[in-house]
């Protein structure tokens, strides 16, 4: 079953090796086991549901417990300590268009909030009640979910939104093809999800972000339904699919999507190279993406993440060898780790490969084989399990990205790192922070942010914790010129953020677009865009 309190299944554990425990309790500090909230403790203590009766929606407590939050560090705190306190009045699960038009007509007439639901993997509080007077209701769209159309000629699929993403591929390999969207919460992740958060998957570099890959479909707002026909390409005017991406559930509920497929790759594998130091990394990555090597996933930690990496790996006497090995071919303490996918058909993997290393060699790399970057694929959607077993030992852990053009992001990423391996140093705690770069433009990458501290003994001081952690390293962001999401969405961790980039002009344009299509103010209030 899915945890309520944490992430993935309950049947999958991810232990943690010996010297992974002693190298935490070195750089953050010894810890306690963290606590965890009892269940059903919880579902005696959910307020009354202030919904009016309807066949569609289930007011059990349990169901609304599990819709309460998702999966940032503030609901895991909250979910953990059991200091949770705002629920949904209700849960729908609707079969189909005509039950979703049925529940948007209920809410208006009652004055009930609804939240369009997917996985619930939102790290940035996107599905999270607001504290509101009025009934909230989660439309949790998992039961839409069938392949309702397959153009194999145009390569176009339709599916509905709720589909998450191994049935979404499973239903595409029976044909052979892929939509190749594979971001690290793709066991539970959405199809619905990953268009309205502007979700990139791992390889993105080959397939496309999401925004690439949706060509269209359709959304049920409260004044009507908009229709996005799957034109290759447009150019009648502004193109509306742009005003659906990232929409955060605030203009309506998306109820079905034209995917663009591909088929499955003759062939794929997952390489690494170690650069001498981060500085070449950059530069070789860089080049990679400048001299449009199809590659299909480029991803370099930095010297920190590249130790944490092999000792989470857990394979100590391997370790060893890999790093006598480095060393003898001139590699030191400062070296870092490239992970590099290719994906096609034989020839072109082939040249690709070759391409690639040769940029990399340029800059000093050494190729270790397919070994590492295999392992690396095999375990990329159960290192989320990590959180788990790393809560249960006392640590908290949160990311955070951004991206940035090439000129600015090796000092942007120095200082982001800074802020947060320095943020709690006046309280005496420390705070492991590394990075990777995990998508890669001709312009720019982006940076993907890992940090680890020490919970607190209370909620509110864990909480304190991490936002100071937070607000500093989305401050670093700001200064340096970074967006303050290259993936993740805005929620509302980030809506303080928002005005940065958007400017109040750009701000007010969302705003009237959220009141065009919901002039009550019932779809997802308090996400994306301030207030109603
Ligand atoms: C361990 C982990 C790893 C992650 N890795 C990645 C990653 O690699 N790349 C990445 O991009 N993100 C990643 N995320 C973030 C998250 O998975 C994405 O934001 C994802 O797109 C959310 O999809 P979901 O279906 O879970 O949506 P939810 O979390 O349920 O909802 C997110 C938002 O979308 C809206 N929404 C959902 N469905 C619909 C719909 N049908 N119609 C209208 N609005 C809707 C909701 O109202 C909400 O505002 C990760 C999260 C976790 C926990």
């Amino acid at each position: 079953m899915k945890r309520w309190n944490g992430w993935g299944s309950d049947k999958v554990k991810a232990p943690l090796p010996k010297a992974a425990h002693s190298y935490l309790a070195d750089v953050i500090g010894p810890s306690k086991s963290g606590p965890t909230a009892n269940f059903d403790g919880l579902c005696r203590r959910l307020p009354k549901s202030r919904l009016p009766k309807n066949p569609l929606i289930s007011t059990e407590p349990g169901l609304r417990l599990r819709h309460a939050r998702g999966q940032s560090l503030p609901d895991w705190i909250a979910l953990r300590f059991g200091t949770i306190d705002r629920f949904p009045d209700g849960v729908a699960q609707p079969s189909s268009e005509e039950e979703v038009v049925k529940l948007i007509a209920f809410a208006r007439e009652t004055g009930t909030r609804l939240i369009p639901y997917g996985g619930g993997t939102s790290v940035v509080g996107h599905i999270n009640p607001p504290e509101d007077n009025q009934p909230l209701l989660t439309v949790n769209m998992g039961r839409i979910r069938s392949l309702f159309d397959m153009d194999e000629l145009s390569r176009l699929a339709t599916f509905g939104a709720g589909v998450i993403g191994p049935h979404l591929e499973a239903q595409l390999r029976a044909h052979g093809y892929t939509l190749g969207h594979f971001p690290q919460s793709f066991e539970y992740s959405t199809l619905g999800g990953w268009i309205a958060t502007l979700s990139s998957g791992q390889q993105a570099l080959y397939y496309g972000r999401i925004e690439d890959l949706f060509a269209g479909g359709r959304i049920l707002t409260p004044v009507g339904n908009l229709d996005l026909p799957p034109f290759p390409a447009t150019a009648a005017g502004p193109d509306l699919r742009e005003m659906v991406l990232g929409s955060e559930g605030r203009l309506g509920i998306i109820t079905r999507a034209t995917v663009r497929i591909s088929p499955l790759p003759q062939r794929e594998n997952f390489h690494a190279v170690f650069f001498p130091d981060w500085s070449q990394g950059v530069v070789a990555v860089r080049e990679m993406a400048q001299e449009r090597l199809p590659l299909s996933m480029i991803r370099l930690s930095n010297t920190v993440e590249t130790v944490t990496t092999l000792i989470l790996a857990g394979q100590e006497r391997l370790v060893r060898l890999l790093h006598r090995l480095l060393r003898a071919r001139g590699l030191g303490e400062d070296k870092c780790l490239l992970f590099f996918a290719v994906t096609g058909s034989s020839g072109v993997v082939r040249r690709t490969r070759r391409l690639a290393l040769e940029v990399a060699r340029d800059h000093g790399a050494v190729y270790v084989g397919r070994g590492m970057g295999n392992e690396w694929r095999k375990s990329r959607f159960t290192t989320p399990y990590l959180r788990n077993t790393l809560w249960d030992c006392g640590y908290a852990v949160d990311t955070l990205e951004t991206a940035f053009p090439w000129s600015s992001l090796p000092a942007a990423s120095e200082a982001i790192l800074k802020s947060l391996s320095e943020g709690l140093n006046d309280i005496s705690e420390r705070v492991l922070a590394f990075a990777h770069i995990s998508h890669v433009y001709r312009s720019g990458a982006s940076i993907y942010v890992t940090y680890l501290f020490r919970l607190a003994k209370t909620a509110e001081d864990t909480l304190a914790r991490w936002k100071r952690l937070k607000e500093a390293a989305s401050e670093a962001i700001v200064a340096h010129g970074g967006t303050i999401s290259h993936q993740h969405g805005v929620g509302i961790d980030h809506l303080p953020w928002l005005k940065a980039e958007k400017g109040e002009l750009g701000l007010r344009a969302l705003a009237t677009l959220a009141k065009l299509f919901d002039p009550d103010g019932i779809m997802n209030p308090g996400k994306l865009v301030k207030g109603e």
